[in-house]
């Protein structure tokens, strides 16, 4: 089994669910008492979110080489980022470090794919769904569709991962926010929705809705354990 290491902590309430999959998932294959091997350097969400309200993403860079370097010498063999949105810098962390990096778009996009899915909505942050790191990867590296809520809505789930799920926040009138932009995508010719912010899984569920959901978290953890295993993702 290679030892998967993780970029955590942005936020730690999703950091959790990635531990709890991947060792899940190692069981589940594995069986009896075997757990993943990995190596998690979590960060400070603050010093994070403090550097992108700025725009200053070269700092966040900075931190999150430094971060990924220990988990290099931690004996990670590859690097999973526990965030859609700091895949932003995921190229200038993959130049300071000697280990790869397990996408997490490229992992979503496998998903999509596999399923015959073309068009597909998107919700995460603000920069998530309006930045060419992201939706453009989908976009021109997988050929998809992407279609984004307008700007309003984009506001309030921004807000919402900001001040209710980063720090463990459930609140119901949101969820019924979110619901009605999945299913307005959906409207719109979104044939799935992708989650694409790993802690809105833990607002919106696949049984609250008929649409089909895209978790990224769920898929990235499960694609790390599957690299782990046969070096497959
Ligand atoms: N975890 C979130 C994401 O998947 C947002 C927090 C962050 O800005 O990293 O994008």
């Amino acid at each position: 089994m290679k030892t998967i290491g993780l970029l955590g902590g942005m936020s730690w309430e999703s950091t959790e669910t990635y531990y709890r999959i991947i060792n899940e998932q190692v069981k589940t294959r594995l069986g009896g008492l075997h757990s993943a091997k990995l190596c998690l350097y979590s960060v400070d969400f603050a010093e994070i979110e403090k550097h992108q309200q700025s725009g200053n993403w070269a700092a966040t860079a900075e931190i999150l080489s430094q971060a990924a370097k220990h988990v290099e010498l931690g004996g990670a063999d590859f690097l999973v980022i526990c965030t859609n949105t700091m895949h932003k810098v995921a190229s200038e962390i993959e130049s300071n470090i000697n280990i790869p990096i397990l996408h997490i778009a490229d992992a979503t996009a496998g998903e999509i794919i596999e399923k015959g899915i073309k068009t597909v909505g998107l919700i995460g942050t603000t920069f998530t769904m309006e930045q060419e790191f992201y939706k453009g990867r989908l976009e021109n590296k997988y050929d998809l569709d992407v279609l984004i809520p307008g700007e309003i809505d984009r506001k309030t789930i921004h807000s919402v991962i900001f001040n209710e799920l980063c720090l463990g926040q459930i609140v119901e009138n949101s969820r019924t926010e979110f619901l009605r932009i999945i299913n307005q995508l959906a409207e719109q010719g979104a044939e799935a929705v992708i989650l694409g912010c790993t802690e809105i899984a833990q607002l919106v569920h696949q049984e609250h809705t008929s649409v089909q959901l895209f978790d990224t978290t769920k898929i990235h953890a499960e694609k790390a354990v599957e690299k782990a295993l046969f070096n497959s993702a």
